[in-house]
């Protein structure tokens, strides 16, 4: 989600108090209580191809919000710095503020996508090791692909940046991987965002925006199954069953959904 839109005054239905910042295709961020901060809120709102496809898809906004707390506090316990302070209720989330830089930083494990698409690989192909590829961050372009050269040369982030992104990028790869695998997941790919935050004059960088089946491809290990967006871009399913699967394997499920039957249990 990048910061660029202008201020307005109006929140959405019911949150008219909060000052809106800016709101994206997914989520919407007002001006937090503390200066420095945001509140992150998780639409129901699904969007692929670039906006050309559109849904609500309902309690998508819920799980979303309870699968990014889950990601960014597990990076958190492992030294992984975040812009996730804590959440707030079932859609909202306090979160810091923070520069974004504008590109989709996205790492892939196997084939799949605009890059099986581009080099002619069958989905699911391991590739020899991780890939990190950046995006820079239009819509009105598509999102091209870039180079790491046009990055320092165009000034969206320096080359110390660049280094620190790649690390980083591989150590939410090797958490995230290890997190799905425990639980009977593959990781294919996802997409994350990077932030900087200001400590006097020192720039550090943080993983920003979300981490959620809306960013990953998530495919279960024994049967294939896709338990992510592409649910909703390939109209293979309902996106909120495929998500509330991720969220109940991880056990993650917010308490109050009614959705979520539970069987009694016979105990010997
Ligand atoms: N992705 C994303 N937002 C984007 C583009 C990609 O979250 O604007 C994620 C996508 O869900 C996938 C990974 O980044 O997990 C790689 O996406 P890819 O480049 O294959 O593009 P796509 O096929 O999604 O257009």
């Amino acid at each position: 989600m990048t910061h660029r839109a202008a201020r307005c005054d109006t929140g959405n239905v019911g949150m008219a108090r909060r000052k809106l910042v800016y709101e994206g295709k997914a989520k919407i961020l007002y001006e937090g209580p503390e200066p420095g901060t945001y509140v992150q809120y998780f639409k129901d709102d699904a969007t692929a191809f670039n906006a050309e496809k559109k849904a609500v898809i309902e309690g998508k906004g819920v799980l979303n919000n309870r699968l990014s707390e889950y990601f960014m506090n597990g990076l958190t316990q492992i030294g992984v710095p975040t812009h996730f302070i804590k959440r707030l209720n079932m859609r909202e989330q306090l979160i810091r503020q923070v520069e974004i830089i504008p590109l989709e930083v996205i790492v892939r494990n196997f084939a799949a996508g605009s890059m099986a698409k581009r080099l002619g690989l069958a989905e699911g192909m391991a590739l020899p090791r991780p890939i990190v590829e950046f995006s820079y961050k239009d819509d009105a372009l598509g999102d091209p692909l870039v180079p790491e050269e046009y990055i320092a040369a165009f000034g969206w982030a320096t080359q110390q940046e660049m280094d620190d992104i790649v690390s980083m990028a591989l150590r939410v790869n090797d958490f995230m991987s290890g997190v799905m695998y425990g639980v009977g997941i593959k990781l294919i790919d996802f997409k994350i965002e990077i932030g900087r935050v200001w400590d006097n004059e020192f720039p550090r960088l943080v993983v920003a925006d979300e981490i959620s089946p809306d960013s990953c491809r998530l495919w279960d290990i024994e049967t294939g199954k896709k338990l992510d967006k592409d649910v909703f871009r390939q109209d293979l399913g309902d996106l909120a069953d495929a998500y509330t699967e991720v969220a109940k394997r991880l056990g993650v499920l917010p308490t109050n959904v009614t959705h979520a039957p539970t069987k009694p249990t016979l105990i010997n």
